[in-house]
């Protein structure tokens, strides 16, 4: 016999089969069996959801001479040619293959003949959205005046495409996507049947990829018998659904909370080898810090809900702080967006990796693990035993909800910011162990002395060319940062993030390999000096004050007219219009402590 696909092999013929939509299949048989249908229902819901497994049940159900309890026999004659699609009073329209004109004008004429077998003529229109105005207006026309003993059952994913004035003339069903636990009980009930042995994990990652698709499960499943020889392996499991194992997972995110850019991109590399996708990768990174942040808050939940609790899984949830899983879910969802608009995946994931490493080095309020935000804040906070110190840990529980929210909100893909900057930036009078980069100030004074804008415009316009022939790590890092100014022997950078800098400053390899880069590309090899973004605007100012006021003295260095076109000042005054210094606002000590808790871009301040 040749093969069968699962999905096709296992496709449901009654409504009790049909899993994860009880209140619509219990519906839909109730009317059924006490002969109250309408005339025209609309199915929507994601791909893979029951609703065209349904139509046909319904099809059958609603003709079959030996119907019961709303189900349909399944062994007539009615039922099998139903089955089989060759039953002339069941039509089958899929609307995606062409835009339906022809086929809705043929619906029109012959809709008003009489069924000929059966007791009903069921249309089922497939993706119904993808009909043409004027096929509409023809459906339309035709669900104004419902000619008796013919039902109308329209299926549809993107059910805000169809105008309302069709969807008021239907009886509206909306199929959810399927809780992964029920596809994983439906999986085994498949393989229990066919007696092929699995790996109860392979079948929880093959639902979590499928999305709450029934039919895409099926046929991941069905790849990974193949793969797996037989047997469905954990390993086949991930191969085929691209997804990542927990040691994976674990290892890269080791390194990225312990900020080690290097190790971390070195897994990331791995990982792209194996032919990941990127899109997979973001998505399985989320996932596992979701599950970080449910074990320390509930850690029973957890193990009821997936099976893999390692002991690096457990390491991690005891030592990351959730500020921190927050402020890299933020990331991580900002990365997905972005994902979707380019081919560039790998360059968004180093970029990414990178940034990741920069939050995990945000400062955080205590020194020790503590788990609970609450806790933690009160612990940070002054020891003076007030009432302001127990409103505060009440408007951080408050807090602590939103944030929660939030992340639910992020995890739906809901959030469309893309300005993510992490608040790697430290603000006066907290506590930092990190200690902060020295600026080289003369360095930085020495080489705008000399600066030149043809050798600044060279280096962008090379900027591409030079990250290309760096390796992969020093690449991503200087993703993250800008050329400001370049003389022959110096270029200043600004880095977006402060510990990139530092590392950049003190990576003597990456010094070497700029020079290099850059004398290939402009014959001329600069020293790289690096300095924090937050830094520059104070030194360019600093920089054209000293330089006026030498220039006002006479001094003995030559003048520089403000309008040369060619020094360093018309380059600098020429920047200075992206002046992006915003005075420091005071602010109410608890916004800022809550800010610097939970990075600035989950607190939304209102008055209420
Ligand atoms: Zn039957």
């Amino acid at each position: 016999m040749a093969y069968q696909a699962l999905y096709r092999v296992y496709r449901s013929q009654r409504f009790q089969d049909i899993v994860g939509q009880w209140a619509i299949t219990q519906t839909l048989r109730n009317a059924i069996a006490t002969h109250k249908t309408s005339h025209a229902y609309l199915f929507t819901g994601p791909r893979g959801t029951g609703k065209t497994s349904a139509a046909k049940i319904f099809a059958k159900a609603i003709n079959c001479p030996h119907q019961k309890d709303g189900e349909p026999c399944n062994e007539c004659e009615i039922c099998r040619s139903i089955t089989e699609g060759r039953l002339n009073d069941v039509i089958e329209i899929d609307a995606a293959s062409n835009n339906g004109v022809d086929e809705i004008r043929e619906l029109r004429d012959k809709v008003k003949y009489a069924p000929t077998q059966a007791q009903y003529k069921v249309y089922i229109i497939d993706e119904v959205h993808m009909l043409s105005t004027g096929a509409f207006n023809a459906l339309l026309k035709t669900l104004e005046e419902p000619p008796k003993s013919v039902i109308f059952i329209l299926a549809t994913t993107e059910p805000h495409k169809i105008p309302a004035t069709i969807i008021s003339r239907t009886q509206r069903f909306d199929f959810k996507k399927i809780a992964t636990p029920e596809i994983v009980a439906h999986e085994k009930e498949i393989l229990n049947e066919l007696q092929i042995p699995f790996d109860e994990e392979a079948l929880f990652v093959i639902a979590k990829a499928a999305e709450g698709g029934m039919r895409d499960a099926l046929s991941i499943l069905d790849q990974g018998i193949s793969f797996g020889d037989g047997e469905v392996t954990l390993e086949a499991a991930l191969q085929v659904t691209g997804s990542l194992s927990q040691e994976k997972l674990a290892a890269y995110l080791t390194a990225v909370l312990n900020h080690q850019v290097e190790a971390s991109l070195e897994i990331l590399e791995d990982i792209l080898q194996e032919g990941k996708e990127p899109q997979r990768f973001i998505e399985n990174v989320m996932f596992y810090l979701r599950d970080l942040l449910m074990y320390q808050q509930a850690p029973q939940l957890l193990t009821a809900q997936t099976t893999q609790v390692s002991p690096e899984f457990i390491a991690l949830a005891q030592k990351v702080q959730p500020d921190t899983v927050y402020a890299s879910l933020k990331v991580l969802s900002a990365t997905q967006q972005d994902l979707r608009f380019t081919n560039q995946g790998r360059i968004y994931l180093e970029v990414t990796t990178v940034k990741l490493a920069a939050v995990a080095t945000a400062p955080s309020i205590t020194a020790g693990a503590a788990v609970n935000p609450s806790k933690a804040i009160v612990e940070a906070a002054p020891t003076s035993d007030t009432p302001a110190l127990q409103q505060l840990s009440q408007e951080v529980s408050r807090l602590q909800q939103q944030v929660s929210q939030l992340t639910e909100q992020l995890h739906n893909g809901a959030s469309s910011d893309h300005s993510i900057r992490p608040p790697a930036v430290k603000r006066s009078g907290h506590s930092n162990q990190q200690k902060p980069q020295e600026i080289p100030r003369q360095r930085v004074f020495a080489t705008l002395e000399k600066a030149t804008r043809e050798n600044l415009q060279g280096i962008r316009h090379h900027w591409e060319d030079l990250l290309q022939l760096l390796q992969a790590s020093q690449r991503a890092m200087l993703r993250a940062c800008e050329p400001v100014a370049a003389s022959n022997e110096a270029l200043v950078v600004v880095f977006d993030y402060e510990i990139l800098s530092k590392r950049a400053a003190a990576d003597t390899d990456l010094h070497q390999a700029i020079k290099a880069g850059v004398d290939r590309l402009l014959h001329f090899a600069p020293e790289l000096v690096a300095i924090p973004r937050e830094a520059w605007p104070n030194l360019r100012q600093s920089f054209l004050q000293e330089r006026k006021l030498k220039n006002a003295n006479g001094g003995s260095q030559q003048a520089v007219p403000e309008a040369n076109e060619e020094g360093p000042l018309a380059q600098l005054t020429e920047e200075t219009g992206e002046e992006d210094l915003v005075p420091e606002v005071a602010k109410d000590t608890f916004v800022e402590t809550a800010e610097n808790f939970f990075g600035k871009e989950f607190i939304e301040i209102t008055n209420d």
